[in-house]
């Protein structure tokens, strides 16, 4: 099989301008290092809470649920990782819109279950009839997309939610930069799972911690399956730390937005052709599509962005919102480059 192939990091100490994992480009809060200097030897010397229940309740009062209503995960890839295993055998399929992120096929057949790429409709809009002919026992959304940015609207994924035997996942790992969410669809239907994660909105990749956020029966699976002790202590108090401190969060996603836009507008300006989007990162059409070049010739000066071999995205690059500073760099280089 092909493993997940994860965006390249550089060599520590080595000076690039990173747009090609999306990660935030703000610090995380002053409180979450404070959490982790706080973690006494006594709490290392020990087995973590199994279930990283600070976490949860603090999650929990900051979304509105109990904590029966929230899994804790080492980042949000191991709640699909959960998620895949609680919820499909051998003889199940899992369906997902296609493109969308390269991680659920792997999930897939890790599990050794079928799996349905299912293209995405005019628009990005949710391809309901299509993910539904595919008979799957839980489809797999990104919402915003990625590599896309796109967004589809909550009511179109109640749609699906309601008209599918199976569990509808919404992979909400952008959805802080997006102007609506599908939180809610949890409370009304059983077969929503919402998982999210700190490592793009809170600033913290680097510490792998995600979540779920679903009915307190299908947390209950999903817990069984779970390793014993995947979130340590460490994480954990970080975490809460960090999700209890919404003003910072908040702060830093405002910034980014605006990046966002003006990152649009500049690019749109050089004859890039943008999707409009959602998330912490645009999809751009390279002006003559010759985009592979295009992103080896950006690092060699040293700037790094996201380039799928792929069908549909070939001339396409996604470029993850920098500081402001980072963005000015890119569209300074790419001036020089394309003229
Ligand atoms: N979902 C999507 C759509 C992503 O792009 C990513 C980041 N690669 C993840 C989930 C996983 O993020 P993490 O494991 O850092 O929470």
């Amino acid at each position: 099989m092909s493993g997940y192939v994860p965006g390249e990091q550089p060599r520590a100490g080595e000076r690039v301008i990173k747009l090609n994992t999306n990660e935030n480009p703000y610090p995380p809060s002053p409180k979450v290092m404070e959490a982790i200097r706080d973690v006494g030897a006594d709490v290392l010397r020990k087995y973590p809470n199994p279930t990283a229940d600070a976490f949860r309740d603090a999650a929990g009062s900051v979304l509105g649920f109990g904590r029966d209503w929230i899994i804790a995960g080492n980042g949000s890839d191991d709640i699909l990782a959960i998620a895949t295993r609680t919820f499909l055998s051998s003889k199940d399929v899992l369906a997902y819109p296609d493109p969308t992120y390269s991680l659920y096929p792997v999930l897939a057949e890790i599990n050794e279950s079928g799996r349905a790429a299912v293209a995405w409709e005019d628009g990005f809009d949710l391809p309901v009839e299509g993910l539904l002919a595919a008979r799957p026992r839980a489809v797999f959304l990104a919402n915003p997309n990625a590599p896309t940015g796109t967004f589809v609207a909550p009511a179109r994924v109640a749609e699906l939610a309601r008209r599918l035997d199976g569990v509808v996942l919404v992979d909400e790992a952008y959805v802080d930069f997006a102007d609506e969410n599908c939180l809610e669809l949890v409370r009304e239907y059983p077969n929503v799972v919402v998982s999210r994660t700190l490592s793009k909105a809170y600033s913290l990749a680097g510490l792998r911690f995600g979540y779920a956020v679903a009915r307190p029966r299908v947390i209950e699976q999903m817990m069984k399956v779970k390793d014993s002790y995947n979130c340590d202590a460490v994480a954990t108090a970080a975490a809460t730390a960090a999700i209890l401190d919404q003003d910072w969060a908040r702060d830093n996603w405002a910034k980014v937005r605006s990046e966002r836009r003006r990152l649009t507008e500049e690019l749109g300006r050089l004859g890039f052709r943008v999707l409009p989007s959602q998330a912490n990162f645009v999809l751009a059409r390279v002006p003559g599509g010759a985009a592979g070049e295009l992103k080896d010739r950006l690092k060699a000066e040293g700037i790094l962005v996201r380039y799928f071999d792929k069908p549909g995205l070939s001339d396409k690059l996604r470029i993850t919102v920098g500081s402001p500073q980072e963005n000015e760099a890119l569209i300074r280089t790419l001036r020089n480059l394309l003229t």
